[in-house]
């Protein structure tokens, strides 16, 4: 049963009291960003009390903002960061499933990326080899895309089910993709929203407790969250990411959910496309046991993963063969037919994407007004397409936030017409942007132009972006 759960937090008692500070009593907002500033440690209440001011509105956007860049200059340690995770996850509803289900219940999550439409496909892959996902997803983040931003430029699709509408989803389909909403982790959504539009994104402690808390209430047997590393992720550096895994691992236990993390390259975009209807359309292609194969790669590997862990296949290799027999035989992509129509979508529309020609789910979508094509300088091997600049420019062209809760643009997007490690002639188109305002500007050309490297070694195979999976301490290793 999807329970109504536990109640939102009331405020603390003495919430008035915040004009206090003694000892016992809550400290004021700005005492607590002035300690969390210099590099203080924050309590369990006074991390609470944050959260409730969140919540009941003391929070001024200021203050949120100042104490997010406090804890993004002077970090959390492991107790702070399980605090703030568990805190927020307990701001909402904590959603409850049939006991049956459990060891079904799984789930993947991404630090974000550049055409990362992995979910959109491992989700009913995942169904389709009999797993329950209750996948609570997040928006845009930064020049990082948005899984559900990305659903949302499906027409009708809602990413705002109640607990009980999610416990039909997963009864009749298997898979569902949400956001987080009043009864969701309410104060993620809103640290998320803030974190966007003040420069707050590449934080390990803010990352961990956003992801894990929205997984926290999901009530999961296993997740795996995809931490990217390389020129386009929240961090570059392979080591950093590593951190980050490790405390979403050990942040994980402490909660009682088993989770690993896979390290996989985001310097080149993630497939042919980057936008939302684009990359809705590359999704499909996957789905249909075709598109390109790092996206197909990641996902099989990713599931193959997920079922290992959750006891659902004896080795990892056995996993992703099935994730990937279920991309081939149809099965995941009509669990995502159901998954849409189940969402919102007009069920008619979910057929026609499902079942229609590339040419035809374009007409079905909407998008840019024009598209311009960029031609190579000069003849070179494909060495990189730099994902960073292109999706700024694309942020630029509205595919992404500069405020809160500003709308995006869905059919602005970028289609690569290349591949890493092939060969170019100069003057051949290498990159379709879809826009719907003025053509770009020189700067615009020029930051594309700088994406593109070439070099003069030999024609080369994209190697796949999995790097490694960091693993809970007590699973025996594959
Ligand atoms: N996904 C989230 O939900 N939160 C983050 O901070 C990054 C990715």
């Amino acid at each position: 049963m999807a329970a109504p759960g536990t109640p939102p937090p009331s405020a603390p008692e003495t919430a008035g009291a915040d004009s206090g500070g003694g000892s016992g009593e809550h400290r004021q907002l700005p005492e607590l960003i002035r300690l969390k500033r210099n590099g203080g440690h924050l309590s369990e209440a006074d991390i609470r009390n944050f959260v409730h001011a969140l919540m009941d509105g003391r929070a001024q956007d200021t203050q949120i903002g100042a104490m997010l860049m406090a804890i993004r200059l002077q970090g959390m340690d492991l107790e702070e960061t399980s605090v703030l995770t568990q805190a927020l996850a307990e701001s909402g509803q904590q959603l409850e499933w049939p006991k049956a289900w459990h060891q079904q219940l799984v789930d993947k999550h991404s630090t974000g990326g550049v055409g990362d439409k992995v979910s959109l496909v491992l989700a009913p892959a995942l169904a389709a080899c009999g797993c329950k996902v209750p996948m609570i997803s997040g928006r845009s983040l930064g020049h990082t895309g948005g899984t559900l931003d990305k659903l949302e430029s499906i027409p009708g699709f809602s990413v705002t089910q109640s607990p009980e509408q999610m416990l039909q989803i997963l009864e009749e389909v298997g898979c569902c993709i949400v956001g987080q909403s009043e009864k969701l982790v309410p104060a993620d959504g809103i640290l998320y929203a803030a974190r966007d539009v003040t420069a707050t994104v590449d934080s390990v402690p803010l990352i961990t407790a956003s992801i894990l808390s929205k997984k926290a209430v999901e009530g999961l047997s296993t997740l795996v969250v995809d931490v990217k590393f390389g020129g386009a992720a929240v961090f570059p550096d392979q080591e950093k990411a590593r951190e980050l895994a490790k405390m979403l691992v050990r942040v994980g236990m402490g909660l009682g959910l088993q989770v690993a993390a896979a390290l996989t390259a985001m310097d080149n975009p993630l497939g042919r496309s980057v936008g939302h209807t684009l990359e809705v359309e590359e999704a499909l292609l996957c789905l249909d046991g075709a598109g390109p194969p790092d996206l197909r790669d990641l996902v099989i590997r990713l599931g193959g993963a997920i079922l290992w862990l959750s006891g659902q296949a004896e080795t990892q290799d056995q996993g992703a063969a099935r994730v990937a027999a279920a991309l081939d035989d149809g099965s995941a992509l009509h669990r995502f037919q159901l998954m849409l129509s189940a969402q919102g979508v007009d069920p008619g529309l979910a057929r026609a994407l499902c079942s229609g020609s590339p040419t035809q789910r374009r007409q079905l979508l909407p998008h840019a007004r024009k598209q311009e094509e960029l031609l190579a300088p000069a003849d070179g091997i494909v060495e990189c397409v730099r994902a960073l600049p292109l999706a700024c420019v694309l942020h630029e062209l509205g595919a992404g936030r500069s405020r809160a809760g500003q709308p995006i643009r869905p059919g602005v997007g970028a289609e690569l017409l290349v591949d890493v490690g092939q060969w170019l002639s100069r003057g051949t188109p290498w990159l379709r942007v879809h826009l719907d305002g003025p053509a770009l500007s020189s700067q615009q050309r020029r930051t594309l132009l700088g994406a593109l490297v070439l070099s003069d070694r030999a024609p080369f195979k994209a190697p796949s972006p999995f790097a490694e999976l960091v693993l809970p301490p007590t699973t025996p290793q594959p």
